[in-house]
């Protein structure tokens, strides 16, 4: 993709950060599609960081489903642990000596401090602390340990925790793109530990000393991390470095406004999930830039590459928004029907039991009924296989089964008189004529008995292009068949 570089900035580094931890998060695709083309907008790189720092719920395979995740809605990014890169390596399991030396660094100037309390010390202290209801916080028992008894427990291999030392007073303020200046106040932050007694950063460290090292400028992210970046800036500080530029972007919500989840809202959160039932990963992205930017234009359907020329941070939406399923059906509709067939055909290749052949030749006539790749076969199975009929789709207020089956046998008689192909205008006319002369209130009535008659469903694509599609003998064949239906009934 050509990028057009905006004057007004220099390019930017923006990144996706995600934890490999099971399924890819549909919070993956929403964030990268704001850093992605914030970066491709500017002629900067977008980047992918794997956040593998939690041994406890590492997945293994989690990372090559994440990269497969990416690839499928078109945001793979220009340098990671695939593509590589001049900031490399990628993934945090194998930068633990930069943080371990980040770590010493802070010890050294004060910021941080070993902590050697036991997790019965920790449970105990918390405990005492809700009882008493205060908040739960770190009470600072090994700050003040003396250096020598620090060092002969180091020498001496205790296990041990590195925490940061947060400001007593004052407040860590932050511009935030989307919502301004947000502040929080010192005396309400706990120690936050920093280095795990596993040699691992905790999330907080490993994030600063990563973005800041692989020249991040914008950190895009949800909403759910606000209440860290006061943690996040303060490390800024006591490292001497500059910040990056914040743009916390809207949760998703279920219809009751609560956050989406796995747990929860599986179909809304499983990014595979979106694949398998069968939504375009163009309309997917349209969607999800939706939920959380709006077009200057108050355009509702547009290209990534559309998105990517006119997105802007300072457009991020600030409230939460609702993950309307029924509205992402419908866009994929959308999106279907500006595929040609031939496009469309090879999409369906991996949904469907047809030949592409076959796919090609009933699309004409599903084209517009398809809203996901996935029901195309349910969709094309009255071409495919003969009706089984179910005879209470024939029930009538007006006729009982014996005059219905008068009426469809007369309708057979007259569509055997017609002319191949038979034309639409003169088709809909006869029916018409017919339904008149035999008595129906109701024309709907004789057109859903014919409906019925040649799929056996009460719903289907154009009645006229289904006997088109099938062809006269096969159309004829089935009427015979639901007379048989019928008159047995
Ligand atoms: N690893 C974090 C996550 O899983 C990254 C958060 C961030 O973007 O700073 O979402």
């Amino acid at each position: 993709m050509d990028p057009t570089p905006t004057p007004t900035r220099p390019p930017a580094r923006t990144r996706i950060a995600p934890s490999p931890t099971g399924d890819p998060h549909v919070g993956t695709a929403y964030q990268s599609l704001f850093s992605y083309a914030l970066a491709h907008q500017t002629g900067g790189r977008f980047l992918l960081r794997l956040e593998d720092t939690d041994q406890v719920r590492f997945d293994a395979n989690s990372e090559r489903r994440i990269f497969a995740a990416l690839a499928w809605v078109h945001l793979l990014p220009d340098e990671g642990p695939e593509q590589g890169g001049p900031y490399a390596p990628y993934r945090q399991s194998e930068r633990l000596p930069i943080y371990q030396a980040h770590a010493e660094q802070l010890i050294a100037a004060g910021h941080a401090y070993y902590c050697f309390c036991t997790p019965e010390r920790l449970a105990a202290m918390r405990k005492e602390q809700e009882a008493r209801k205060q908040p739960p916080r770190y009470d600072r028992h090994c700050l003040t340990l003396p250096p020598t008894e620090v060092q002969a427990r180091l020498t001496a291999g205790e296990r041990r925790v590195v925490r940061m030392l947060m400001p007593d007073e004052g407040v860590t303020s932050f511009h935030d793109v989307v919502r301004g200046e947000i502040s929080f106040e010192n005396r309400l932050l706990d120690d936050q530990v920093l280095m795990k007694s596993d040699g691992f950063p905790t999330y907080h460290l490993a994030v600063v000393v990563d973005d800041h090292l692989m020249g991040v400028t914008d950190v895009i992210r949800g909403e759910e991390w606000i209440s860290s970046t006061p943690k996040h800036v303060l490390l800024y500080r006591y490292f001497g470095w500059e910040l990056p530029t914040y743009a916390h972007t809207p949760l998703l919500l279920n219809d009751d406004r609560s956050k989406i989840s796995k747990r929860k809202s599986p179909d809304k959160t499983r990014l595979e999930g979106f694949r398998e039932r069968g939504f375009l990963p163009e309309a997917l992205l349209n969607f999800l830039a939706l939920l959380g930017w709006s077009h200057p234009d108050g355009q509702e359907l547009f290209s990534l590459d559309e998105f990517i020329r006119v997105f802007s941070p300072a457009r991020l939406l600030k409230a939460g928004s609702v993950f309307d399923m029924n509205k992402l059906i419908w866009m994929n509709g959308q999106y279907i029907r500006l595929l040609t067939v031939d496009e469309l055909a090879m999409r369906l290749i991996p949904y469907t039991t047809h030949t592409a052949e076959e796919v090609r030749r009933v699309l004409p006539v599903l084209h517009d009924r398809l809203r996901l790749l996935s029901e195309f076969d349910d969709l094309a199975v009255i071409f495919f296989t003969e009706p089984v009929y179910d005879s209470a789709l024939f029930s009538s207020k007006q006729f009982d089964a014996p005059a219905l089956a008068d009426h469809l046998a007369a309708a057979r008689a007259w569509h055997a008189d017609q002319p191949w192909p038979w034309e639409k205008e003169a088709w809909e006319a006869g029916i018409r004529q017919l339904a008149e002369e035999r008595g129906f209130k109701k024309a709907g009535d004789l057109f859903m008995l014919l409906r019925v008659a040649v799929t056996g469903r009460k719903e289907s694509p154009p009645l006229h292009d289904t006997m088109l599609l099938l062809g006269r003998e096969a159309t004829l064949a089935r009427m015979d068949a639901a007379l048989g239906v019928l008159r047995g009934a």
